[in-house]
């Protein structure tokens, strides 16, 4: 079957299975990326995520194994990216709305009251005895787990595929990439993974890779956003300031084996610029590779 696409996360996720693909696998990989949208929407009432957004700061509440893995992990690299990428910011994306209907600039006030309630490390996180449990402990705080759940739900889906015994793959969850397997069997012949010009909607790739075997994550300006006045308001939130991040760029993407790790660092390294000490510590030379396109058109990897 030829690839198949569906509308979840607030965006377009396909799937290509190749020859692989049967209409049972496809049906169980995107009934697993439904699940985790159930999981940690924001937008959705009923999801884990609300739930502990509404009663979390009450005192703990239990959560699945599934959801509190997701967010220690997003806490650690809150702390290693010194809060450049901040599960914690619900409120003022709230705020922002940006990408929904309600979305505008909010009023100063209301920008500095809502950046007191964001600080991760009020995320408490307890584990005993198999049982996991989130309390908030402050109760204005919101989580927001957008900026990485579609790099989790990329590596579930590596997961099934490898379960299932398919050999290649191309998942795209509105522009995070996995590219699975080789593309042949002759292991020189490499997928190539465009990286869109972020100054130039719809104008050839300004990047083309050629991998095998790893995801490949953009976090960029151009994709959900509004102008007013001339000025762009994205959706990338610099938590410093309660305002989108300003660093000069673009975009940047990030090329791992680990869609949840660039998931995760391309939004940290968006908000934090290229000089920014963590990269340094966390880019492993050969291992994690970074590609940084700023607002004048350079490009600087590393
Ligand atoms: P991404 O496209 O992966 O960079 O994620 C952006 C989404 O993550 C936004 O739409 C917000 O829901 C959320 N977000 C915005 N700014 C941040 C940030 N600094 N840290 C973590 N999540 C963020
Ligand atoms: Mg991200």
């Amino acid at each position: 079957m030829k690839m198949q696409s569906q509308y979840i996360f607030g965006t377009i996720c396909s799937i290509d299975l190749f020859e692989d693909g049967t209409e049972e696998l496809y049906a169980g990989l995107f009934e697993r990326l439904n699940q985790i949208e159930r999981k940690f929407s924001v937008n959705i009432a009923d999801s884990e995520l609300s739930f502990v957004n509404s009663n979390a700061s009450e005192g703990p509440v239990v959560v699945s194994r599934e959801f509190f893995d997701v967010l220690k992990f997003s806490v650690d690299f809150a702390e290693k990216s010194g809060g450049a990428f901040n599960p914690a910011l619900g409120s003022i994306i709230g705020l922002w709305g940006i990408g929904t209907e309600h979305q505008r600039i909010p009023e100063k006030q209301e920008i500095e009251e809502a950046k007191k309630h964001c600080d991760y490390r009020n995320i408490i996180l307890n584990e005993a005895d198999d049982i996991c449990s989130v309390m908030l402990a402050d109760e204005k705080l919101r989580l927001d787990l957008g900026a990485i759940v579609k790099g989790y739900a990329a590596d579930e889906l590596v997961k099934l595929l490898k379960e299932n015994g398919v050999t290649k793959a191309i998942i795209n969850l509105g522009g995070n990439i996995y590219a699975f397997g080789s593309k042949s069997n002759n292991p020189d012949d490499k997928w190539n993974i465009g990286i869109k010009n972020p100054l130039k909607y719809d104008a050839e790739p300004i990047v083309v890779l050629e991998v095998n075997s790893t995801s490949v994550v953009t976090s960029g300006n151009y994709e959900r956003f509004f102008i007013e006045n001339g000025v762009r308001y994205h959706h990338i939130i610099d938590s410093k300031t309660g305002f989108p991040a300003e660093t000069g760029l673009a975009s940047v993407t990030v090329i791992n084996e680990s869609s949840t790790l660039c998931d995760a660092m391309a939004t940290a390294c968006f908000v934090a610029g290229t000089d920014a000490e963590f990269i340094k510590n966390e880019a492993v030379p050969g291992k994690i590779q970074l590609i940084f396109i700023t607002q004048d058109g350079k490009i600087v990897k590393k």
